[in-house]
């Protein structure tokens, strides 16, 4: 039999049917990985990619505004 109709998933630690299964390479060789956990891997960095965006222009607009109010504070102070 070349097509088993599961395969272990090493992500999962379980089996699988063969059509949602994928081979990829890691550093210990080729693997078996189901779609799901692949898609699931993607989905979650993506977020995290976002979400540290998120996080980044918030800081960025926080660093903007404080160094606004402290130029505003100073010109009142030199102003007359
Ligand atoms: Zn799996």
């Amino acid at each position: 039999m070349s097509h088993p109709a599961s395969i272990y998933c090493y992500h999962c630690g379980r089996q699988h049917p063969s059509a949602e299964m994928r081979q990829i390479d890691t550093k210990g060789g080729k693997k078996w990985r189901c779609i799901k956990s692949i898609e699931a891997t993607k989905k979650n960095a993506a977020q995290r990619d976002a979400f540290g965006k998120t996080v980044t222009m918030v800081n960025k607009a926080e660093q903007q505004a404080r160094v606004k109010a402290r130029l505003d504070a100073e010109r009142l102070q030199t102003a007359g």
